[in-house]
């Protein structure tokens, strides 16, 4: 059964996505189809393969077999675009990644991390480019931030310019690897209210998070991926608040 059949085309899918590290197979066939503007979470014990999952979407990991497809065409395994195969460059630029530890530039203020992809990956002017970071900055509420260095931030204001960082790519779909799991508890809600925001506004966006009321809360279809497969899937209502996997009802039970 398809869950594409009716749908609009989706804007990301893979398809039958294995992936082996020696002979340990992490990832075991698997599908997702993302509609834009569609919010998944993907929620699962450590080591189930959501980050494997999640960084294959936007080829930062190579699927052993398996297809990614973008924009309904499929992707290649080179950087530029070929005939009808998306290239890898392509594809990385259209599908943004926030991740757990931040990674920004710790020499560079928070502007200039906002305005390097940009200005180097893209060939932005930089004045244009520091006016649209400014407005990033401001949608995340650290536009007074703008010359600071991360060291001086806390990790709640770090990770929020990175998510300005990655929007300043002005990506097509954005995923979000446990970005609030490196944070002290009181610094989550500022990082999820982003997010949130992001959401009501359209953004199209595959979240890996252990925050289950706020998966429950944004998501509009949620899998929990056990072992490298998709164990269960469906609606929110579903999967969080009504489980019906046994090995899903106790990592649920965990977070109540
Ligand atoms: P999760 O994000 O759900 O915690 P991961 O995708 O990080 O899970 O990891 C899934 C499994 O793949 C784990 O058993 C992990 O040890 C293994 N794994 C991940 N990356 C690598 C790698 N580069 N080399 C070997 N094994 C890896
Ligand atoms: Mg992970």
């Amino acid at each position: 059964m398809s869950d594409t059949s009716q749908a609009p085309a989706p804007i990301l899918e893979a398809r039958g996505l294995n992936k082996t590290y020696g002979h340990h197979t992490v990832l075991k066939g698997l599908d997702l189809s993302l509609a834009r503007g569609e919010v998944v979470a993907l929620i699962g014990p450590s080591g189930s393969g959501k980050s494997t999952f999640i960084r294959c979407l936007n080829m930062m990991e190579t699927p052993t077999s398996g297809t990614i497809r973008f924009r309904d065409k499929p992707v290649g395994d080179r950087f530029k675009d070929r005939g009808d195969m998306i290239g890898i460059g392509t594809l990385r630029r259209h599908v943004g990644m926030v991740f757990q530890h931040f990674n920004l530039f710790p020499h560079k203020t928070v502007l200039q991390n906002v305005t390097e992809g940009p200005v180097v990956v893209c060939g932005r002017r930089r004045r244009e480019a520091e006016e649209q970071a400014m407005d990033l900055l401001a949608q995340v509420g650290l536009a007074e931030k703008h010359s600071a260095y991360p060291n001086h931030l806390s990790g709640g204001q770090k990770q929020r310019v990175a998510i300005a960082r990655a929007l300043a790519m002005e990506p097509e779909v954005l995923l979000l690897d446990e970005v609030t799991s490196a944070l002290d508890p009181e610094l989550v809600g500022e990082v999820l209210a982003v997010i949130r925001d992001l959401a009501d506004k359209g953004m199209t966006m595959a979240i890996v998070t252990h925050e289950m009321s706020f998966a429950a809360d944004v998501a509009s279809r949620v899998l929990f991926l056990d072992q490298g497969v998709i164990a269960e899937t469906g609606s929110a209502e579903d999967v969080i608040l009504n489980p019906i996997n046994p090995r899903l009802q106790a990592f649920v039970s965990r977070f109540r």
